[in-house]
Protein backbone atom coordinates (compact mmCIF):
# COMPACT_ATOMS: atom_id res chain seq x y z
CA UNK A 1 0.00 0.00 0.00
CA UNK A 2 1.06 3.32 -0.11
CA UNK A 3 1.32 6.27 2.32
CA UNK A 4 -2.40 6.98 0.79
CA UNK A 5 -4.91 3.93 1.54
CA UNK A 6 -7.68 3.47 0.24
CA UNK A 7 -10.47 3.91 2.31
CA UNK A 8 -14.79 2.77 1.49
CA UNK A 9 -17.92 4.19 3.15
CA UNK A 10 -20.34 1.79 3.48
CA UNK A 11 -23.11 3.53 1.53
CA UNK A 12 -26.22 1.80 1.85
CA UNK A 13 -27.50 4.02 3.83
CA UNK A 14 -26.81 7.16 6.58
CA UNK A 15 -24.39 9.58 6.78
CA UNK A 16 -21.70 8.60 3.60
CA UNK A 17 -21.15 11.75 2.10
CA UNK A 18 -19.87 13.29 5.50
CA UNK A 19 -17.67 10.33 6.24
CA UNK A 20 -16.18 10.73 2.70
CA UNK A 21 -15.02 14.56 3.57
CA UNK A 22 -13.74 13.64 6.44
CA UNK A 23 -11.43 10.70 5.22
CA UNK A 24 -10.39 13.12 2.63
CA UNK A 25 -9.42 15.75 5.11
CA UNK A 26 -7.53 12.84 7.29
CA UNK A 27 -5.05 12.03 3.43
CA UNK A 28 -7.01 8.76 2.61
CA UNK A 29 -8.38 7.70 -0.85
CA UNK A 30 -12.12 7.60 0.38
CA UNK A 31 -14.97 6.69 -1.85
CA UNK A 32 -18.29 4.72 -1.62
CA UNK A 33 -18.53 0.97 -0.98
CA UNK A 34 -22.30 -0.81 -1.82
CA UNK A 35 -20.82 -4.24 -3.64
CA UNK A 36 -19.15 -6.89 -2.98
CA UNK A 37 -16.89 -6.18 -5.95
CA UNK A 38 -16.39 -2.50 -4.58
CA UNK A 39 -15.60 -3.54 -0.75
CA UNK A 40 -12.77 -5.82 -2.10
CA UNK A 41 -10.90 -3.61 -3.41
CA UNK A 42 -10.36 -0.79 -0.17
CA UNK A 43 -7.90 -1.20 2.33
CA UNK A 44 -10.43 -0.34 5.01
CA UNK A 45 -14.15 0.70 5.71
CA UNK A 46 -16.19 2.91 7.42
CA UNK A 47 -19.51 1.90 8.73
CA UNK A 48 -21.30 5.31 9.31
CA UNK A 49 -24.25 6.73 10.89
CA UNK A 50 -27.94 5.96 10.17
CA UNK A 51 -30.37 3.21 11.04
CA UNK A 52 -28.54 -0.21 12.38
CA UNK A 53 -31.93 -1.89 11.19
CA UNK A 54 -32.55 -0.49 8.31
CA UNK A 55 -28.30 -0.49 7.18
CA UNK A 56 -28.31 -4.19 7.93
CA UNK A 57 -31.38 -5.25 6.03
CA UNK A 58 -29.89 -3.63 3.06
CA UNK A 59 -26.61 -5.18 3.83
CA UNK A 60 -28.51 -8.89 3.20
CA UNK A 61 -30.59 -7.53 0.47
CA UNK A 62 -27.21 -6.09 -1.64
CA UNK A 63 -25.34 -9.35 -0.65
CA UNK A 64 -22.56 -7.29 1.52
CA UNK A 65 -23.65 -9.51 4.97
CA UNK A 66 -21.51 -12.08 4.23
CA UNK A 67 -18.65 -10.68 2.49
CA UNK A 68 -18.43 -7.41 5.21
CA UNK A 69 -17.97 -10.69 8.28
CA UNK A 70 -15.63 -12.34 5.79
CA UNK A 71 -13.17 -8.86 5.49
CA UNK A 72 -13.88 -8.06 9.03
CA UNK A 73 -13.51 -11.28 10.55
CA UNK A 74 -10.13 -11.44 8.35
CA UNK A 75 -8.76 -8.14 9.96
CA UNK A 76 -9.71 -5.27 7.05
CA UNK A 77 -9.80 -2.12 9.49
CA UNK A 78 -13.35 -1.01 10.16
CA UNK A 79 -14.77 2.03 11.92
CA UNK A 80 -18.36 2.71 12.52
CA UNK A 81 -19.98 5.28 14.23
CA UNK A 82 -23.46 4.63 15.62
CA UNK A 83 -25.25 2.35 13.50
CA UNK A 84 -22.34 1.29 12.79
CA UNK A 85 -21.20 0.80 15.91
CA UNK A 86 -23.87 -0.85 16.40
CA UNK A 87 -23.28 -3.28 13.45
CA UNK A 88 -19.85 -3.91 14.56
CA UNK A 89 -21.21 -5.03 17.77
CA UNK A 90 -21.12 -9.36 18.35
CA UNK A 91 -24.46 -8.24 20.08
CA UNK A 92 -27.31 -6.23 20.60
CA UNK A 93 -29.32 -6.20 23.37
CA UNK A 94 -32.39 -5.22 22.01
CA UNK A 95 -32.16 -6.16 18.35
CA UNK A 96 -35.21 -5.44 16.26
CA UNK A 97 -36.53 -7.73 14.48
CA UNK A 98 -34.52 -9.32 11.49
CA UNK A 99 -31.72 -7.18 12.81
CA UNK A 100 -28.22 -8.51 11.96
CA UNK A 101 -24.70 -7.40 13.23
CA UNK A 102 -21.45 -7.79 11.01
CA UNK A 103 -20.09 -8.32 14.23
CA UNK A 104 -15.54 -7.59 15.09
CA UNK A 105 -15.97 -6.36 18.48
CA UNK A 106 -16.92 -8.38 21.49
CA UNK A 107 -19.19 -6.17 23.13
CA UNK A 108 -23.09 -5.39 23.49
CA UNK A 109 -24.41 -2.60 22.65
CA UNK A 110 -27.97 -0.69 23.50
CA UNK A 111 -29.47 0.73 20.97
CA UNK A 112 -31.11 4.52 21.00
CA UNK A 113 -29.46 4.38 24.43
CA UNK A 114 -28.98 8.02 25.03
CA UNK A 115 -32.56 9.06 24.60
CA UNK A 116 -35.08 10.03 21.48
CA UNK A 117 -33.55 11.96 18.53
CA UNK A 118 -34.46 15.40 20.28
CA UNK A 119 -32.60 14.00 23.38
CA UNK A 120 -29.37 14.05 20.93
CA UNK A 121 -26.39 16.03 22.62
CA UNK A 122 -22.90 17.28 22.01
CA UNK A 123 -20.01 16.37 25.00
CA UNK A 124 -16.72 16.97 25.13
CA UNK A 125 -15.25 13.24 25.52
CA UNK A 126 -11.51 11.99 26.23
CA UNK A 127 -10.83 10.04 23.73
CA UNK A 128 -7.74 7.63 24.45
CA UNK A 129 -4.80 7.68 21.16
CA UNK A 130 -6.12 11.01 20.15
CA UNK A 131 -4.04 13.64 21.07
CA UNK A 132 -4.54 17.46 21.26
CA UNK A 133 -7.63 17.58 24.16
CA UNK A 134 -11.16 16.17 24.09
CA UNK A 135 -13.22 15.87 20.94
CA UNK A 136 -16.44 17.07 20.28
CA UNK A 137 -18.71 14.51 20.72
CA UNK A 138 -22.08 14.09 18.59
CA UNK A 139 -24.12 12.38 20.08
CA UNK A 140 -28.08 11.18 17.78
CA UNK A 141 -29.92 8.46 19.05
CA UNK A 142 -26.54 7.00 20.10
CA UNK A 143 -26.16 3.16 21.25
CA UNK A 144 -24.11 3.22 24.11
CA UNK A 145 -21.67 -0.08 24.94
CA UNK A 146 -23.12 -2.24 28.16
CA UNK A 147 -20.10 -4.18 28.72
CA UNK A 148 -17.06 -5.22 26.81
CA UNK A 149 -15.27 -8.77 26.82
CA UNK A 150 -11.49 -9.03 27.48
CA UNK A 151 -10.32 -8.76 23.86
CA UNK A 152 -12.00 -5.13 23.27
CA UNK A 153 -10.75 -1.93 24.88
CA UNK A 154 -12.70 0.59 26.25
CA UNK A 155 -11.04 3.98 24.62
CA UNK A 156 -14.15 6.67 25.52
CA UNK A 157 -16.36 6.96 28.34
CA UNK A 158 -19.33 9.52 28.66
CA UNK A 159 -21.11 9.78 31.46
CA UNK A 160 -20.17 6.68 32.83
CA UNK A 161 -20.96 4.52 29.73
CA UNK A 162 -18.70 3.44 27.20
CA UNK A 163 -19.47 5.03 24.02
CA UNK A 164 -16.21 3.78 22.32
CA UNK A 165 -13.92 0.78 21.68
CA UNK A 166 -11.39 -0.71 19.80
CA UNK A 167 -10.60 -4.21 19.27
CA UNK A 168 -7.63 -4.85 17.35
CA UNK A 169 -8.30 -2.95 13.57
CA UNK A 170 -11.55 -2.60 14.48
CA UNK A 171 -12.86 1.12 15.90
CA UNK A 172 -16.18 2.21 16.87
CA UNK A 173 -17.80 5.36 18.50
CA UNK A 174 -21.27 5.77 20.00
CA UNK A 175 -21.08 9.51 18.31
CA UNK A 176 -20.39 11.56 14.66
CA UNK A 177 -17.29 12.87 14.55
CA UNK A 178 -17.92 13.22 10.64
CA UNK A 179 -20.09 16.13 11.80
CA UNK A 180 -18.01 18.27 13.48
CA UNK A 181 -14.85 19.55 11.10
CA UNK A 182 -12.47 18.12 13.41
CA UNK A 183 -10.79 14.81 11.86
CA UNK A 184 -8.63 13.49 14.63
CA UNK A 185 -10.42 10.14 14.69
CA UNK A 186 -10.44 9.82 11.18
CA UNK A 187 -6.99 10.85 11.50
CA UNK A 188 -6.82 7.88 13.69
CA UNK A 189 -8.49 5.19 11.81
CA UNK A 190 -6.62 5.80 8.73
CA UNK A 191 -3.74 6.08 10.71
CA UNK A 192 -4.66 2.02 11.62
CA UNK A 193 -5.22 1.19 7.94
CA UNK A 194 -2.10 2.49 6.86
CA UNK A 195 -0.68 0.65 9.60
CA UNK A 196 -2.00 -2.57 8.16
CA UNK A 197 -0.50 -2.23 4.86
N1 LIG B 1 -30.56 4.85 16.69
C1 LIG B 1 -29.95 4.47 15.46
C2 LIG B 1 -29.95 2.96 15.27
O1 LIG B 1 -30.47 2.23 16.06
C3 LIG B 1 -28.55 4.99 15.33
C4 LIG B 1 -28.57 6.50 15.21
C5 LIG B 1 -27.41 7.08 14.46
O2 LIG B 1 -26.67 6.39 13.76
N2 LIG B 1 -27.28 8.37 14.56
O3 LIG B 1 -29.43 2.49 14.32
Amino acid sequence: MTDTPVIGVLALQGDVREHLIALASADAVARPVRRPEELAEVDGLVIPGGESTTMSKLAVLFGMLEPLRERVAAGMPVYGTCAGMILLADKILDPRSGQETVGGIDMIVRRNAFGRQNESFEAAVEFAGVLGGPVDGVFIRAPWVESVGARAEVVAVHGGHIVAVRQGNALATSFHPELTGDHRVHALFTEMVRSVG
